[in-house]
C-alpha cells in the first residue's frame, strides 16, 4: 500500500483508502481511539462526525502529529537543510503540523474566510485538539458539534491537498476555490450522512449556522 508520503494525494477526497483509520487504530493497539475519546471529546467527535474515514484518519494523525511534513521529514533525514524544510504555502518557516494546518499566513486565509461563512470571529489556536474545540463551538448538542467537526474536517483535508499539489506538481493557494470546496464537501458529506439534514445547496452556502442550529 501506500506510504505515508502518497497519502494525502491517493486518498484525495475520499476516493481511496489508502490506510482506514481502524487499521491505524489496529497499529496502534487495540482500544487506543476508545481510551483517547473518553480522556479528550475531539477524537470521538472526529470519529463519529460525518465524512469519510480516510478523512478522518488523517485528522486522526494530524491530533497524534503524525503527518508528514517538513520537520518531521527533515528529523528522519528525508530531506537534509533548513531551505528544504520552508512551508511550501508561505516559504517563509519550517513546515510543521501546527504552522501548515492553523498558524501560516495562507492557511489563516482559508481560515478567516470559514469563519467569516459561518458568521463568527476567533482567535486562532495553534494547537489542533484546541483549535477544534474552539471551532465546534456553535452548536450545543451533539448533532449540531458534529456537523461543525465535518466543516474542521474539509478544511484541514483541503489545506493537506493544496499543500501536496503545490509540492508536487506547483501551482498556488487558490482561497476562494477553497471555501468553495469547504462548503460543497461539507454539505455533500451532511446530506448523504444525515437524514435529518435536508438543506439545498443554496440554503447551506447562504446561512451555514441555521442549517447546523436545526440539526
Ligand atoms: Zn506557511
Amino acid at each position: 500500500m501506500g506510504t505515508s508520503e502518497e497519502y494525502g494525494l491517493l486518498g484525495e477526497w475520499g476516493v481511496a483508502v489508502v490506510i482506514s483509520m481502524e487499521e491505524e487504530v489496529a497499529r496502534k493497539g487495540g482500544g487506543m481511539g476508545q481510551n483517547l475519546g473518553e480522556t479528550n471529546p475531539v477524537f470521538s467527535w472526529i470519529w463519529t462526525a460525518p465524512a469519510p474515514s480516510n478523512i478522518k484518519a488523517f485528522a486522526w494523525r494530524v491530533m497524534l502529529g503524525r503527518i508528514q511534513t517538513r520537520d518531521n521529514l527533515l528529523k528522519r533525514q528525508v530531506i537534509h537543510t533548513a531551505a528544504e524544510a520552508l512551508c511550501p504555502l508561505c516559504g517563509r518557516v519550517e513546515e510543521s503540523c501546527s504552522h501548515l494546518l492553523f498558524t501560516c499566513p495562507a492557511a489563516l486565509l482559508i481560515w478567516y474566510d470559514v469563519y467569516a461563512w459561518l458568521g463568527v470571529s476567533t482567535a486562532q489556536i495553534p494547537v489542533g485538539e484546541v483549535h477544534l474545540l474552539q471551532f465546534a463551538s456553535i452548536g450545543s448538542n451533539k448533532s449540531q458539534k458534529l456537523g461543525e467537526v465535518a466543516i474542521w474536517l474539509t478544511v484541514v483535508w483541503s489545506l493537506w491537498c493544496v499543500r501536496n499539489r503545490i509540492v508536487f506538481s506547483g501551482g498556488e493557494l487558490l482561497k476562494d476555490q477553497i471555501l468553495e470546496q469547504v462548503q460543497l464537501k461539507s454539505w455533500q458529506w451532511l446530506t448523504a450522512r444525515r437524514v435529518e439534514f435536508s438543506y439545498s445547496w443554496f440554503e447551506w452556502k447562504s446561512n451555514p449556522r441555521l442549517c447546523l442550529l436545526s440539526l
